[in-house]
């Protein structure tokens, strides 16, 4: 796989796993065909700027700062995506040229370089598989759910009416679905080479149970192979987010926060992103306090390290020295513990002129520290 680790994404379930290379190998199956597409879109452009490029180096319409200060234009900056200069030849030591008359008379020892071209193509190709994959199986994961029981998966793509066409035969214990699942691209040229993907999947017939189904949606079937009813799978899913401690509130329209950016979350209190007039997904602060404490524990720290000293425990600590950092024994380890504290100096019974000395505390936070 390219950047994209979908087999990590899906590792709990076998069954999407082997789905997720299936679907890999299908597209490199009949990759060649796109890869030699995007090759001669990328490599044409390439050419195409060479020769402008060459044109106005040579006839002087290049002039001035190859790299001018941000904000303006220079044409043909980026020389080297499709040039090379062959510095050896032209018995220069490689330099660095900063404007268009200085690298001029050495037009002669420019060539055509088709290297970032490929890198960009290549690139581009494994873009497309990776989002192939990660789209389909983003679908296939939601109707196959939890079941792991595949017992067999068949992808056959044909090249009809100018893109893949593909068929999807996936068969469970005694269930089986197909659906067609299509490879379309078109490689724009201008003003530069943008790559176009569409790769749809649409669920054609059913069988569970010995019963026929034709074109079911998505949440049928996934209804159909679960078993569990879409009132069921939302409560689930309602279940199952709030025991990873996401709030409830998360992607909800905003309300009267709406317009702004950002804010207190009415939910849970996190100070939460907007984005579309929603609140982001996000933690509530009491499971983020526990992802951070479990954290620490598992480091040896103790999970108060860094958490504030309650009220009850600063009233115990009597008048400390003002420089310096106080102790206390911890509420959860009962080690003493160092102290980052806020204090105010005690000025009563402090002489005319004298230095206060002694502090009483008024807040603080256990420092970072170790279990025993
Ligand atoms: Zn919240
Ligand atoms: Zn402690």
């Amino acid at each position: 796989m390219g950047k994209l680790d979908v087999a990590k994404l899906y590792k709990d379930n076998a069954a999407l796993k082997r789905i997720a290379t299936m679907l890999e190998d299908a597209f490199n199956s009949v990759g060649e065909r796109i890869r030699a597409d995007l090759l001669k879109a990328y490599r044409e452009n390439a050419m195409d700027s060479y020769a402008d490029f060459i044109g106005k180096l040579d006839s002087g319409a290049l002039s001035g700062e190859i790299y001018p200060r941000l904000g303006k234009f220079s044409e043909h900056k980026n020389w080297q995506d499709y040039a090379t200069f062959n510095a050896k030849a032209a018995k220069q030591e490689y330099r660095h040229f900063r404007t268009w008359e200085e690298l001029r008379p050495f037009v002669n020892f420019i060539s055509a370089s088709l290297k970032k071209a490929d890198a960009r193509a290549n690139e581009s190709y494994e873009g497309a598989r990776d989002s192939f994959v990660y789209k389909n199986l983003g679908k296939l994961s939601k109707v196959i759910g939890k079941r792991q029981d595949l017992k067999n998966a068949v992808i056959k793509f044909d090249w009809q009416g100018g893109y893949f066409k593909g068929n999807l035969q996936v068969y469970l214990e005694g269930a089986y679905f197909r659906g067609d699942i299509d490879i379309k691209y078109v490689v724009r040229t201008i003003p530069n080479v943008t790559p176009y993907y569409q790769y749809p999947l649409v669920f054609v017939e059913a069988e569970v149970g010995g019963k026929h189904y034709q074109r079911p949606s998505e949440e049928e079937l996934r209804v159909l192979l679960s078993g569990v009813s879409s009132k069921k799978y939302e409560e689930q899913k309602v279940a199952e987010a709030a025991a990873e401690g996401w709030c409830p509130m998360s992607g909800k329209d905003a309300g009267k926060s709406a317009t702004k950016r950002y804010d207190h979350c009415p939910g849970c209190g996190a100070w939460t992103s907007i984005q579309h007039y929603k609140f982001r997904k996000h933690k509530t602060p009491a499971a983020e306090k526990a992802a951070t404490a479990s954290k620490l524990t598992e480091s040896g720290y103790c999970p108060k390290s860094r958490e504030k000293v309650s009220a009850a425990t600063i009233a115990t600590i009597g008048p400390v020295s003002g420089y310096g950092d106080p102790k206390v024994a911890c509420e959860h380890c009962g080690q003493l513990t160092r102290l980052d504290a806020q204090k105010d100096w005690i000025f009563e019974g402090v002489p005319q002129g004298g230095h206060a000395t002694k502090a009483i505390v008024k807040s603080a936070r256990y420092y970072k520290h170790k279990l025993k």
